[in-house]
């Protein structure tokens, strides 16, 4: 007995002391800090971080890879404790949100099969893709909420989830588990940032909007009487819905599905019937803005691209100033359109309304005459976005004859043709590359080079084949040194200060065949300059950083829109070479342009998303539709002629009544990509 109590004695000692040596030998510090913030952390291990669980947050969040405010779960006080362990400032972030966007459940949409297996979308989604027709529709069988680790979704009654805002933590749980991408996150930010992609529910109307308006989504909070929702949704992309509502030119309408019935849906008419509930109620709907940034972005144009690139980024959290040549904001919309169609006191309203959002605006201040490239770089601005029109804006104001050249060694190659002929000699160096410009372009080169010129190049994205030029013309302008590049796009220029050193440019078939050429200026055939983004030279102009005089600059190019048919550089085929025709066009580039500022700003590779639709795309639609009572469009009433005789400048179009609003809202189908509101009875 007493043999066995010490065997077991000495057997405990010997334990004792081998893991107290083990210890030693196998020690792993742990940092104390690391301790500290995997216990601020609420340990829900849902991954909405982006790491496989709270203590690997935990640790990146110490070692700086992750930030004090990355826990979706844990909201801005367990922010801000980890900050204070960490003795760090925490930085605000933008709340996400999941958004399902199938809108069509079991009992509406189109079957293949009916599916009675095991419950899980999952293995759903493995019988032929699911039982839906729809290849995006929601499955139904809620695996989504299953999965949400805060209860923050549930079944409808039409067998779609629903999130409650309240719970949801934005940690993109259910957007993993759902195999059909139904659900995704959003946030102000992301919409700003989005482009329809063929994972995506569209509307044929949606699609073909330049501003990418959800349109189904406004008509149905007008067909509920829910004017300033509708008005909130328009401006998620468009902060032009007065503007627009009256001279739209209303692409959307051509695709409307309603046209397989009867007429198209007054989309426009909709819009403006809101947009004007907007301004007559005196209630200012304004759309939530991301955390503010500290970052300063100039826009140069106070035009309608203008105003909506600074909304937009202004919307993003930065600070943006719009600069404007003329004394007024608004550009064509103010000097080329009559007041019987866009009355000023109107354009006034919606543009106040962008500058109470926040955007700064200085008028009278025209690039190249009261400010350059550089001093806007050296003021600290981390972009600089150009959005100055071209001809048919200097038509219509006093500077027409000015020969501009308004970005360092930039001009258009017509204003310098027109020089020339009026016997002025612009100033062009040795260097020169005029990118397309058929003809005129040969015409100019020759003129460069009597001038003295050294090299000029000629950059065309058309094959030789298609160029408007014979054999002989190209062999003798290469012995007169002029240097050809076909196939081929502009995709960058570098400078310094008021100075262009260099050009990219990249060949169609193959972008990264790039080849970077010196040259002291640039003449381009379009009618208008470039929407560029020029940004300081890396290293340059960043918070903290000293900043460099003259200061060394690079250009990007946003991202193509949907109407893009190439991808690479500036004038892509399918987007204007000269002002656009329609105001939402124009609207639909400022809005490319902030998105593209915000990816450079955020380290993204400025591009368009993965399978957006394009022009081309083709998507599942319908050519025909089960029978659907047919019910007249609505007429918009107009002032009566003998009062348009009186007041020539009184706005003709009058608006729908509140009950032609809802009447045509009424008669929209509220699509998706197949499926629509098949009506029983009559709409009216
Ligand atoms: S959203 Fe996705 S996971 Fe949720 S019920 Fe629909 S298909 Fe299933
Ligand atoms: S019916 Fe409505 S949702 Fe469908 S295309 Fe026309 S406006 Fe858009």
């Amino acid at each position: 007995m007493i043999e066995g109590l010490l065997i077991m004695g000495v057997l405990g000692v010997l334990c004792g002391a081998g893991l107290a040596v083990a210890s030693k030998i196998f020690y792993v510090y742990v940092d104390p800090k690391i301790e500290a913030v995997e216990e601020a952390l609420p340990g829900a291990n849902c991954g909405g971080c982006g790491y496989p669980g709270c203590s690997a947050n935990a640790a990146a969040i110490v070692a700086g890879k992750s930030s004090p405010s990355s826990c979706v779960a844990g909201g801005p006080d367990i922010a801000e404790e980890i900050a204070a362990i960490l003795g760090v400032k925490v930085e605000a972030r933008e709340p996400d949100i999941a958004a399902p966007g199938c809108s069509y459940g079991y009992q509406d949409a189109d079957l293949k099969y009916l599916y009675d297996g095991v419950r899980d979308c999952r293995a759903a989604v493995l019988l032929n893709g699911g039982s839906k027709v729809c290849p995006i529709g929601c499955l139904g069988l809620g695996t989504c909420v299953r999965a949400c680790p805060f209860d923050a979704l549930s079944m409808g009654p039409d067998n779609l989830p629903v999130v409650d805002p309240d719970l949801c933590t934005g940690c993109g749980t259910c957007e993993r588990v759902c195999p059909r991408h139904i659900i995704t996150l959003t946030s102000n930010s992301r919409r700003i940032q989005k482009e329809y992609t063929t994972d995506d529910c569209t509307a044929p109307c949606q699609r073909s909007c330049p501003a990418g308006i959800n349109i189904p989504a406004y008509i149905r909070e007008i067909r509920e009487g829910n004017y300033l929702e509708a008005v909130r949704i328009i401006k998620e992309t468009n902060p032009f819905p007065l503007v627009c509502g009256r001279i739209c030119v209303h692409p959307c309408e051509y695709v409307c599905r309603r046209n397989l019935v009867d007429e198209p849906v007054a989309i426009n008419h909709l819009k403006r019937f809101a947009a004007d509930f907007e301004m007559k109620s005196g209630e200012r709907v304004q759309v939530p803005r991301a955390p503010e940034t500290g970052k300063r972005i100039a826009v140069v144009g106070g035009g309608a691209e203008g105003l909506t690139a600074a909304y937009f980024l202004n919307r993003l959290g930065h600070e943006a100033t719009v600069y404007e040549g003329a004394p007024y904001l608004g550009g064509l919309l103010r000097s080329g359109i009559p007041q019987n169609r866009l009355p000023w006191d109107v354009l006034d309203y919606e543009i106040n309304g962008i500058l109470e959002a926040g955007v700064q605006a200085v008028t009278n201040k025209k690039l190249g005459r009261d400010f350059t490239m550089d001093s806007l770089l050296k003021q600290g601005y981390l972009a600089v976005f150009i959005a100055t029109g071209g001809w048919d804006a200097r038509l219509l104001g006093k500077d027409h004859d000015e020969a501009l050249r308004v970005l360092p060694g930039v001009g258009l190659l017509v204003d310098f043709l027109l020089a020339q002929r009026g016997g002025t000699k612009l100033d062009v160096g040795e260097h020169v590359m005029i990118v397309e410009g058929g003809k005129s372009a040969l015409e100019a080169s020759r003129i460069c080079l009597e001038q003295g010129g050294k090299s000029v190049h000629l950059v065309f994205r058309n094959t030789i084949e298609h160029s408007p030029f014979s054999e002989d013309e190209i062999r003798k302008a290469e012995q007169q040194g002029i240097e050809f590049h076909f196939e081929a796009a502009l995709t960058k220029m570098v400078g310094e200060g008021s100075s262009l050193n260099s050009v990219e440019i990249s060949y169609v078939a193959d972008e990264e065949q790039k080849q970077t050429i010196e040259i002291d200026s640039l003449l381009t055939g379009a009618g208008r300059f470039p929407e560029l983004i020029y940004v300081p030279r890396v290293g340059e102009g960043e918070e903290g950083a000293e900043i460099q005089s003259p200061v060394p600059w690079e250009t990007l190019v946003p991202y193509p829109s949907p109407f893009a048919e190439q991808d690479v550089g500036i004038f892509r085929p399918g987007e204007p070479i000269s002002d656009y025709e329609a105001v939402v066009e124009a609207i639909g580039a400022g809005r490319r342009g902030a998105s593209s500022i915000q990816h450079y700003l955020t380290g993204e590779e400025v591009k368009a998303p993965e399978h957006m639709i394009r022009k081309n795309t083709q998507v599942l639609s319908l050519d025909k539709l089960e029978p659907v009572p047919e019910a007249p469009r609505e007429k918009m009433p107009e002032r009566p002629a003998e009062e348009q005789l009186a007041n020539p400048d009184a706005e003709i179009a009058l608006g729908y009544t509140e009950d032609q609003a809802l009447r045509e809202a009424n008669r929209c189908l509220q699509c998706g990509l197949i499926c629509y509101r098949r009506v029983e009875k009559s709409l009216h």
